[in-house]
């Protein structure tokens, strides 16, 4: 669908400045939307809500949703019957400073672009780099750019594992900047996994583990063949500490016995997420199916999006989230898992993953289209669906950002 063929401006823009109208409750008509998003299936899991509806905005915010809302009421009108509209996408995992982080890409690009109104960078940046990356990306972006910060100084700059040389791990640095922008940073990010941390593995979870717990915030554990045993790096995780790349072939939460290991079932009963974090080596058809049918269901879906896996197997956040409805998850489940559950992990599902009103407008318009789709894990497994999710739109603080 072209953007010019669901916008339409409202007749009453031409009544700007007419006195106010009284409803028929006598009070003044402060009901003059900046704009209504109208006509589409409003599926918003944190209020349960799944209906054909208008969502109505003023001022940057969500002020109603209800059937039918009179266009005259709106000065714009997106007519968009047929599609999804949903709370903002929050991706919790993507890798932005594109051009300082040879993993970094073009977060609006990738993201507002396609229905992510907030994205989390996963540690590309560490305490070294974090006032570049705040000022050349979180600044400049249209997406709501929030970041883990690495627990290493020198965050994802360099080739070599950003944790093999100890010096650079350096717990009273990450923590001051942690401080300096808390505003910004959401918690703190460790990959564990033998090539990248070779012997520091549990040491470096320890030191993330106690600036997260000084900050008040979790942190989100990349994991991979790890050298350690999976106990110990789970024994530093408290509950809502994240694990990401989870439903991966080796390493993640399948044992060497094919089957979900009994030490993170546990781990999940105490509280512990696990995180999508598809990218290029992250997630594996067999391993979340077999998780799936065991009962341990991700926590949050995120794209891992970065230079190696943008381009495919992932691509966006939308083609991850048609992978879960492939794979069965219900159409509710895999949009709370891309809205407020994400929300939720970050501690932000306060302000964000919600349509409820007075919350800032950030919307996603999506399609859901039918077909044959070829669908990669990052083995490059493949899987045919029949129905693909298409960003349309998204709205951010109720501005419209098109689908490039
Ligand atoms: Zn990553």
């Amino acid at each position: 669908m072209k953007r010019r063929e669901f916008l339409q401006t409202s007749a009453t823009a031409a009544c700007l400045g007419l006195p106010a109208r009284r409803s028929v409750h006598g009070q003044a008509a402060a009901d003059r939307y900046d704009l209504v998003v109208k006509g589409g299936r409003v599926i918003d899991p944190s209020q349960s809500l799944d209906k054909i509806a208008d969502v109505a905005i003023s001022g940057g915010k969500i002020a109603a949703i209800a059937p039918d809302i009179d266009p005259k009421r709106a000065r714009r009108v997106i007519s968009v019957p047929g599609s999804l509209v949903t709370p903002g996408l929050i991706d919790i995992h993507v890798h932005g400073f594109q051009g300082i982080s040879h993993w970094g890409v073009d977060l609006d690009r990738f993201c507002i672009a396609r229905g992510v109104t907030t994205a989390v960078d996963a540690g590309t940046s560490g305490a070294d780099s974090f006032e570049g990356f705040r000022r050349y990306v979180i600044n400049q972006a249209k997406t709501q750019v929030l970041a883990f910060l690495n627990i290493s100084r020198i965050g994802l700059i360099a080739r070599p594992g950003e944790l093999t040389d100890m010096r650079m791990v350096d717990a009273d640095a990450a923590l001051e900047v942690a401080m300096e922008y808390a505003d910004v940073i959401v918690g703190m990010k460790v990959r564990c996994s033998g090539s990248l941390a070779g012997p520091n593995e549990v040491e470096c979870a320890r030191r993330t583990r106690t600036v997260a717990e000084k900050i008040g915030k979790p942190f989100m554990m990349h994991v991979g063949p790890h050298e350690a045993p999976l106990e110990d790096l789970l024994e530093l995780m408290r509950p809502g500490d994240m694990m990401t790349h989870s439903f991966r072939d080796a390493g993640g939460v399948i044992g060497p016995n094919g089957r979900v290991d009994e030490a993170i079932k546990r781990a999940a009963k105490r509280g512990v997420r696990f995180d999508i974090g598809h990218g290029s080596g992250g997630f594996s058809f067999a391993a979340m199916e077999q998780a799936l049918s065991e009962g341990l269901l991700p926590s949050s879906i995120s794209s891992d999006i970065h230079t190696y896996s943008a381009m495919g197997p992932v691509f966006d956040l939308t083609t991850t989230m048609s992978k879960m409805l492939h794979l069965g998850l219900s159409l509710d489940k895999v949009i709370e898992l891309a809205t407020i559950e994400p929300a939720r992990a970050i501690k932000r599902d306060d302000r964000v993953g919600s349509l409820k009103p007075g919350r800032a407008a950030d919307i996603a318009v999506l399609n859901l289209v039918e077909g044959k789709f070829q669908l990669l894990d990052s083995r490059r497994q493949v899987r045919e669906a029949s129905r693909k999710f298409e960003p349309v739109l998204a709205l951010r603080n109720g501005k419209l950002t098109p689908n490039a």
